[in-house]
Protein backbone atom coordinates (compact mmCIF):
# COMPACT_ATOMS: atom_id res chain seq x y z
CA UNK A 1 0.00 0.00 0.00
CA UNK A 2 1.32 3.47 -0.64
CA UNK A 3 2.52 5.50 2.30
CA UNK A 4 1.96 9.05 3.04
CA UNK A 5 4.09 10.21 6.32
CA UNK A 6 3.01 14.01 7.34
CA UNK A 7 4.71 15.47 10.18
CA UNK A 8 2.85 17.11 13.21
CA UNK A 9 3.59 21.09 12.14
CA UNK A 10 2.11 20.15 8.64
CA UNK A 11 -0.31 18.22 10.38
CA UNK A 12 -1.52 20.79 11.99
CA UNK A 13 -1.43 23.51 9.45
CA UNK A 14 -3.89 21.27 7.06
CA UNK A 15 -6.30 21.28 10.25
CA UNK A 16 -5.98 25.08 10.81
CA UNK A 17 -6.12 25.92 7.28
CA UNK A 18 -9.46 23.42 6.95
CA UNK A 19 -11.15 25.34 9.92
CA UNK A 20 -10.09 28.83 8.63
CA UNK A 21 -11.72 28.09 5.26
CA UNK A 22 -14.46 26.42 6.79
CA UNK A 23 -17.50 26.22 5.83
CA UNK A 24 -15.91 26.67 2.21
CA UNK A 25 -13.34 23.22 1.63
CA UNK A 26 -10.32 24.38 1.79
CA UNK A 27 -7.55 23.20 -0.40
CA UNK A 28 -3.91 22.88 -0.47
CA UNK A 29 -0.26 20.93 -1.95
CA UNK A 30 2.47 19.49 -0.13
CA UNK A 31 5.92 19.26 -1.11
CA UNK A 32 8.63 16.88 -0.10
CA UNK A 33 10.16 13.79 -1.66
CA UNK A 34 8.93 9.71 -3.19
CA UNK A 35 11.19 6.94 -1.99
CA UNK A 36 9.28 3.77 -4.16
CA UNK A 37 5.79 4.33 -2.87
CA UNK A 38 6.38 5.93 0.12
CA UNK A 39 5.95 9.58 0.27
CA UNK A 40 7.14 12.12 3.40
CA UNK A 41 5.88 15.78 3.04
CA UNK A 42 7.62 18.46 4.17
CA UNK A 43 6.17 21.49 3.35
CA UNK A 44 2.57 22.94 3.11
CA UNK A 45 1.05 25.40 0.55
CA UNK A 46 -2.20 26.47 1.28
CA UNK A 47 -4.18 27.45 -1.86
CA UNK A 48 -7.41 29.60 -2.75
CA UNK A 49 -10.06 27.65 -3.74
CA UNK A 50 -12.17 28.97 -6.60
CA UNK A 51 -14.63 26.77 -7.44
CA UNK A 52 -17.92 28.37 -8.16
CA UNK A 53 -19.66 26.19 -5.01
CA UNK A 54 -16.57 26.35 -2.75
CA UNK A 55 -18.80 24.54 0.16
CA UNK A 56 -19.26 21.48 -1.98
CA UNK A 57 -16.31 21.48 -4.14
CA UNK A 58 -13.23 22.36 -4.56
CA UNK A 59 -10.99 23.85 -7.74
CA UNK A 60 -7.39 25.25 -6.44
CA UNK A 61 -6.16 28.68 -8.47
CA UNK A 62 -4.33 27.58 -10.86
CA UNK A 63 -1.93 30.25 -11.07
CA UNK A 64 -1.27 29.51 -7.42
CA UNK A 65 -0.64 25.74 -8.01
CA UNK A 66 2.19 26.53 -10.32
CA UNK A 67 4.00 28.80 -8.46
CA UNK A 68 3.23 26.50 -5.46
CA UNK A 69 5.18 23.43 -7.91
CA UNK A 70 7.85 25.89 -8.97
CA UNK A 71 8.48 26.45 -5.31
CA UNK A 72 8.79 22.52 -4.67
CA UNK A 73 10.96 22.74 -7.84
CA UNK A 74 13.47 25.28 -6.26
CA UNK A 75 13.26 23.38 -2.60
CA UNK A 76 14.15 20.12 -4.51
CA UNK A 77 11.05 19.02 -3.36
CA UNK A 78 8.49 16.30 -5.58
CA UNK A 79 4.57 17.33 -5.34
CA UNK A 80 3.57 14.63 -2.39
CA UNK A 81 -0.04 15.41 -2.12
CA UNK A 82 -2.93 17.42 -2.63
CA UNK A 83 -5.38 17.91 0.10
CA UNK A 84 -9.00 19.61 0.29
CA UNK A 85 -11.59 19.41 3.07
CA UNK A 86 -15.04 18.51 3.42
CA UNK A 87 -16.71 20.22 6.33
CA UNK A 88 -19.63 18.55 6.74
CA UNK A 89 -17.79 15.48 5.46
CA UNK A 90 -17.28 12.51 4.84
CA UNK A 91 -13.51 11.33 4.48
CA UNK A 92 -13.83 9.82 1.41
CA UNK A 93 -13.36 11.31 -2.13
CA UNK A 94 -16.68 12.51 -3.66
CA UNK A 95 -17.92 11.87 -7.32
CA UNK A 96 -16.48 15.47 -8.70
CA UNK A 97 -13.13 14.58 -6.54
CA UNK A 98 -13.09 11.33 -8.19
CA UNK A 99 -13.47 12.73 -11.88
CA UNK A 100 -11.40 15.73 -11.60
CA UNK A 101 -8.15 14.27 -9.96
CA UNK A 102 -5.10 14.95 -12.64
CA UNK A 103 -1.95 14.11 -10.31
CA UNK A 104 -0.63 10.65 -9.71
CA UNK A 105 -0.10 11.80 -5.63
CA UNK A 106 -2.23 11.02 -2.68
CA UNK A 107 -5.54 13.34 -2.32
CA UNK A 108 -6.11 13.54 1.39
CA UNK A 109 -8.92 14.71 2.32
CA UNK A 110 -10.14 16.12 5.84
CA UNK A 111 -13.13 15.34 7.35
CA UNK A 112 -13.92 18.17 9.55
CA UNK A 113 -16.94 17.08 11.24
CA UNK A 114 -15.43 13.81 12.52
CA UNK A 115 -12.61 15.07 12.77
CA UNK A 116 -10.66 12.66 10.13
CA UNK A 117 -8.02 12.82 7.44
CA UNK A 118 -7.96 9.84 4.82
CA UNK A 119 -5.90 9.66 1.60
CA UNK A 120 -6.52 7.73 -1.48
CA UNK A 121 -4.91 7.38 -5.28
CA UNK A 122 -7.69 8.76 -7.42
CA UNK A 123 -9.12 7.84 -10.12
CA UNK A 124 -8.66 3.99 -8.57
CA UNK A 125 -9.81 5.03 -5.08
CA UNK A 126 -6.77 2.89 -3.59
CA UNK A 127 -6.44 3.82 -0.01
CA UNK A 128 -2.96 5.75 0.86
CA UNK A 129 -1.59 4.36 4.41
CA UNK A 130 -0.83 8.13 6.20
CA UNK A 131 1.94 8.05 9.30
CA UNK A 132 0.76 11.33 11.07
CA UNK A 133 2.09 13.89 13.53
CA UNK A 134 5.86 12.54 13.34
CA UNK A 135 8.59 14.79 13.57
CA UNK A 136 10.24 16.87 11.19
CA UNK A 137 12.87 17.01 9.02
CA UNK A 138 14.45 19.48 10.51
CA UNK A 139 16.25 21.09 7.37
CA UNK A 140 13.11 19.96 5.56
CA UNK A 141 10.43 21.83 7.03
CA UNK A 142 9.25 24.83 5.27
CA UNK A 143 5.76 25.36 5.93
CA UNK A 144 4.27 28.28 3.90
CA UNK A 145 1.88 30.57 5.11
ZN1 LIG B 1 -14.01 16.55 -1.98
Amino acid sequence: MPELHLPAPLLSALWTHARQASPHECVGALGGGWQGERAHACALYPLTNIAADPEREYLADPGELLRALRAMRRGAQQLVGLYHSHPEGPAWPSRSDTRLAAYPVPYLIADLRAQTLRAYLLPEGTPVQLYLGGPAHPTALQAKE
